[in-house]
């Protein structure tokens, strides 16, 4: 059942190498970021997704943000190709060198901005994976927080969003009074297609708004300066010697397992 909220569903979704052609820099032990293609963070296709459901079943409308340089607008078009009605870039030179704490604070400038109900964020990015974002945005604007979720129920007649999360040994449901802010869990739903139409809009037609730093009102609250994260130094493991074989069947694999642990 549709019931007209209006609710406005807010996706942060971010731009980040493809792991699959990311390489280390031997020197620095850094990521070489601008060897790999750049595409929608893996785990964004999820919240993609659960925001998208949202929608169906609460009615309102979906917007993409995302804070990085201009071409991060690439993500945005795949949002909307996936669904979302609208979309916002937040770049800025003053956002440059920004840890968690300046990113998620003007992703929460945004999302008031947006008179968000739900704010649906992925899991984690595949380039920091920090998952501090998410709890980021909900400190920010002191809305409540509703981490590692495996499905959501609206209830907008309530105000509030359920969801049910993975806790230690099992699930808890929750609700949270609106506006919410949610990290839903990667690979819990399963991201719908892009149609073609829609793709063609996304890229031909569609333009995102452009907001700045100062357009939020935190020029001077981002930035390298105002990130308090200080990366001490990075490693590189030696790689691990990993032993293989081919067996012909599964009492093959037992015997050679046996073999291997009764060498050790
Ligand atoms: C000192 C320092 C300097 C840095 N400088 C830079 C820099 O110059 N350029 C750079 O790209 N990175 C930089 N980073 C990395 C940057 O801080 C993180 O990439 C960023 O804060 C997001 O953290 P995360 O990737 O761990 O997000 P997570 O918390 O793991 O992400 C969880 C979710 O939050 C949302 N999210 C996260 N980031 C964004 C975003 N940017 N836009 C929209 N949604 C988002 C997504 O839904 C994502 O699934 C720097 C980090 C440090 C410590």
């Amino acid at each position: 059942m549709t019931v007209d909220a209006d609710w406005t569903i807010v996706v942060p979704v971010k731009q980040v190498p493809d792991a699959d052609d990311v390489t280390i820099d031997p020197e620095t032990g850094t990521l070489n970021r601008s060897d790999a293609p750049a595409v929608l963070n893996a785990p964004d296709y999820n919240a993609v997704e659960a925001a998208l459901s949202l929608r169906e079943r609460a009615g309102g409308e979906v917007v993409a943000v995302t804070m990085g340089p201009p071409f991060a607008r690439a993500v945005l078009e795949t949002a909307v190709a996936l669904g979302a009605d609208d979309a916002v870039l937040l770049t800025d030179r003053a956002f440059g060198g920004s840890d968690t704490w300046p990113t998620s604070l003007a992703l929460a400038r945004a999302a008031d901005e947006l008179d968000a109900d739900v704010v649906v964020c992925g899991e984690e990015s595949t380039d920091s994976s920090t998952g501090q974002v998410p709890p980021g945005i909900a400190a920010h604007n002191g809305w409540a927080q509703l981490t590692y979720a495996e499905e959501l129920e609206p209830r907008p007649d309530d105000d509030e969003l359920v969801a049910v999360r993975d806790v230690e040994g099992g699930h808890e449901r929750v609700a949270a009074e609106t506006p919410v802010v949610v990290a839903f869990e990667y690979g819990e739903n399963e991201p719908r297609a892009a149609g073609l139409h829609r793709k063609i809009y996304a890229e031909t037609e569609f333009e995102p708004e452009e907001w700045s730093a100062e357009d939020l009102g935190i020029s001077e609250q981002v930035g390298l300066v105002n990130s308090p994260t200080k990366v001490g130094g990075m490693d590189t493991a030696d790689p691990v010697e990993r032993e293989q074989a081919v067996v012909d069947d599964v009492d093959a694999l037992s015997d050679r397992i046996t073999e291997v642990t009764a060498d050790d």
